[in-house]
């Protein structure tokens, strides 16, 4: 496999959302398995709408992601003259012509198009031997000249033969009556110098492609292969949007996901090798193939993301886990406490209950904090008179426990519940809502293990008074 050239080309005016991720990840994916390049190319010749925060925020993500780039990143707006010296050829060699059309003239050529059907709007008024010309003394714009016949044809990787007519193609802008280039121009400008052999981009480009194929061919180059992406939708079959989740990938660092899992379940949306579900990165490089992505649109499943991602976070050891959780709380401000060895036994009560370290650190509140956050129906209903001597008995029994595991608390339960005739539950379900403020946690004695001897026994004293009101 000869090595291939890719991007990632970004325009900076939004979030970097998952579906420009995925994107960013079959480039990365196919320059890697063929020991090529993938190059980073920020586009924001758009300055009014480019920002510095979504730059930040595009690097800031993909490198959260491990979707390393080799070359680059590159900004347009600091490749201007070559753009410039491209215009100039193109206007030299009669493949561009100047425009000077005003704004109100061209609505109204639209409107007479739309009237009358036409697939193009531009009339070339201004183009040499075609129509009138340019009018002298106005402001120009730079048009293409598009064949009047015929066709303009590629080869899809995904898609297969996409063929455009002459008249679906109007003499396009490709530099602005300011001199501005436009994107079609620049793009392939910089795929060529560049050298990008295989541009992978999503399927709204679809029809830019024989533009920028003219372009090419104008400028005497050899067009890159072409990838267009299918569109991520919803489960609703919507197009992706913030209703079905985060916009920005980088919300979804902020939620507790791992880069890891996001990076399996954006490479299996679209894509698959077999029934495969976990990938590891190096599986990704060796299995990934663009001719493998499935032409229908990709479909964005919020609960698949989840339960990859609890695949990730179970397979991490305690110790890892403590230490994922401390540096996710760390992002936030938030200093856990106590030792790693302790956090370790925490996280491997709660791991086998959250799909996210959101999740996780969520429901280690209980362990964490000592103010605790009552379950109000829960305290009403179990914290009551009668529950108040079980839990005296019990207080009495731990104060005396020699050893403090999880089979001797389990024996001192067992003693009480019987001593009173009672079934387990009875005393298990107040312990519970006295100790972690609701009916919900992994099992009481792995709790209170972990909860330690003293902050149990202020919790089960605190518990009691609460039961005699
Ligand atoms: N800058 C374009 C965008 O953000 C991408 C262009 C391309 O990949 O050719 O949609």
């Amino acid at each position: 496999m000869p090595p291939m050239r890719t991007r990632f080309a970004p325009s900076p005016t939004g979030a970097l959302h998952v579906g420009g991720v995925r994107t960013a990840l079959f480039s990365q994916l196919m320059a890697r398995r063929s020991q090529g390049s993938f190059l980073l190319r920020i586009e924001d010749t758009d300055r009014k709408r480019s920002e510095d925060r979504y730059i930040d925020g595009i690097l800031d993500g993909l490198r959260w992601l491990g979707i390393d780039w080799d070359e680059g990143p590159f900004f347009q707006t600091q490749r201007s003259d070559l753009y410039r010296d491209a215009i100039g050829k193109l206007v030299a060699s009669g493949s561009a012509y100047p425009c000077s059309c005003t704004p109100e003239e061209l609505e109204k050529h639209r409107e007479e198009a739309k009237a009358a059907g036409t697939r193009t709007s531009y009339d070339r008024h201004c183009r040499p031997g075609v129509g009138p010309g340019p009018i002298e003394g106005r402001p120009t714009s730079i048009r293409m000249a598009a064949p009047l016949e015929g066709e303009v044809v590629f080869y899809d990787e995904i898609k297969g033969r996409i063929a455009f007519a002459a008249e679906e193609i109007e003499d396009f802008v490709i530099a602005r009556s300011d001199g501005t280039p436009t994107y079609q121009l620049v793009v392939a400008v910089d795929d060529a110098d560049m050298e990008i052999t295989h541009v992978v981009r999503g399927d709204d480009h679809v029809n830019n492609t024989p533009k920028q194929i003219l372009i090419y061919q104008a400028l005497g180059l050899e067009p890159p292969a072409f990838a267009h992406l299918p569109l991520v939708l919803g489960k609703d079959k919507k197009r992706l949007s913030k209703r079905h989740g985060a916009a920005s990938v980088l919300e979804y660092r902020d939620l507790g996901y791992y880069p890891d899992a996001l990076v399996n379940f954006l490479a299996r949306l679209g894509w698959s090798h077999g029934d495969q579900e976990i990938f590891t990165r190096d599986e990704l490089v060796e299995k990934f193939a663009i001719d493998d992505v499935n032409p229908a649109a990709g479909v964005f499943d919020a609960e698949k993301l989840d339960w990859l991602n609890a695949q990730y976070l179970r397979a991490r050891s305690p110790d890892e886990l403590a230490a994922d959780l401390r540096a996710f709380a760390a992002r936030e401000g938030t200093e856990l406490r106590g030792d790693a060895a302790w956090q370790a036994r925490m996280v491997s009560t709660l791991r086998e209950r959250v799909a996210t370290l959101r999740e996780l650190l969520d429901s280690a509140r209980y362990y964490l904090e000592d103010d605790l956050v009552f379950d109000d129906a829960a305290v009403k209903k179990l914290l009551t008179p009668d529950a108040a001597p079980l839990l005296e008995a019990l207080i009495a029994r731990l104060e005396g426990l020699h050893s403090w595991n999880v089979e001797d608390l389990e024996a001192a339960f067992r003693a009480v519940a019987d001593a009173h005739d009672q079934k387990l539950g009875k005393l298990a379900q107040p312990v519970r809502v006295a100790v972690t403020g609701g009916k919900q946690s992994p099992g009481i004695f792995e709790v209170l293990d972990v909860l330690g001897r003293d902050r149990t026994l202020a919790r089960l004293r605190t518990g009691v008074e609460t039961c005699r009101g």
